[in-house]
């Protein structure tokens, strides 16, 4: 409350722009986001893969499909059943997780995680929460675990526990969106680990990243759960790289003035 009487006073003496399309902040909701560019933020319609949910070009995609799995799912058969990644990784949203993620604005948080826990749907239940782990030293460079925060809110919305402390990175591994998928799979075999792989056994896990990529490094997290008897992974992300042909053109505004790789630096 008092803090968001202080926002408005700094808002009037300072105005702070829109990341996204630069115009001054007046009483948006949400911090760093005037409210037009917020409501862009849609999730994905239309026809997807039954197990990675990967947006297709049209349903007949699936026609030879009888599991309605796309072609990679069924070819490579990932270790979680599910992977449940609402919104295309694009503008407005790109900019809001790279300034919370690369620029430590904790305070998106609370507006992050409403986007997922607003679409989760019914049937993706689960016993416990896990949020995708960060090596040591990328925690200290970073100073908290974006996916963490995520969890903790949407293990709040959700009634179930998030476990945080089980499944860690024991290898600081390459960024792995740099790197093809024989290099990515070679780095990450051993890069995690489970403290106690008997508190998975039979149980229902909800993963929790903040962008789901390739699936590279959520089916390494899964694989370790999976052969330590879990019963069943899901992952959750907030977003997901889709083909440039499958995002709404409503999420591109005229004049996009930064990319992920800008706000980094
Ligand atoms: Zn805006
Ligand atoms: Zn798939």
């Amino acid at each position: 409350m008092i803090f968001n009487v202080l926002r408005q006073v700094s808002r009037l003496l300072l105005p702070i722009p829109c990341t996204t399309c630069a115009q001054p902040l007046t009483d948006d909701p949400v911090p760093f986001f005037c409210r037009s560019c917020w409501a862009l933020i849609r999730p994905l319609r239309g026809s997807a893969c039954a197990r990675c949910r990967r947006p297709l070009a049209s349903p007949s995609a699936l026609t030879h499909s009888p599991t309605h799995e796309c072609h990679d799912c069924r070819t490579r058969q990932p270790y979680y059943a599910e992977v449940w990644a609402p919104y295309a990784y694009c503008s407005p949203l790109q900019d809001a997780i790279a300034l919370f993620k690369y620029h430590g604005k904790v305070s998106l948080a609370d507006a992050l995680a409403a986007l997922l826990i607003h679409t989760l749907p019914s049937h993706l239940e689960g016993d416990v929460l896990m949020p995708i782990p960060l090596h040591p030293n990328r925690l200290r460079e970073r100073e908290f675990n974006q996916s963490l925060l995520l969890a903790d809110r949407v293990a709040a919305a959700l009634k179930c526990p998030v476990a945080y402390r089980n499944l860690v990175r024991i290898v600081d591994t390459e960024p792995q969106t740099t790197l093809p998928r024989s290099a990515r799979l070679h780095n990450l075999r051993r890069a995690f680990a489970l403290h106690a792989p008997h508190e998975v056994a039979g149980k229902r896990i909800l993963l929790i990243d903040d962008v789901f990529t390739t699936g590279t490094t959520s089916n390494e997290c899964a694989r370790l759960l999976c052969q330590a008897g879990a019963e069943r992974v899901t992952l959750l992300a907030l977003a997901r790289s889709v083909e440039a042909g499958l995002v709404p053109e409503v999420w591109l505004p005229p004049s996009v003035p930064r990319s992920d790789t800008d706000l980094r630096a």
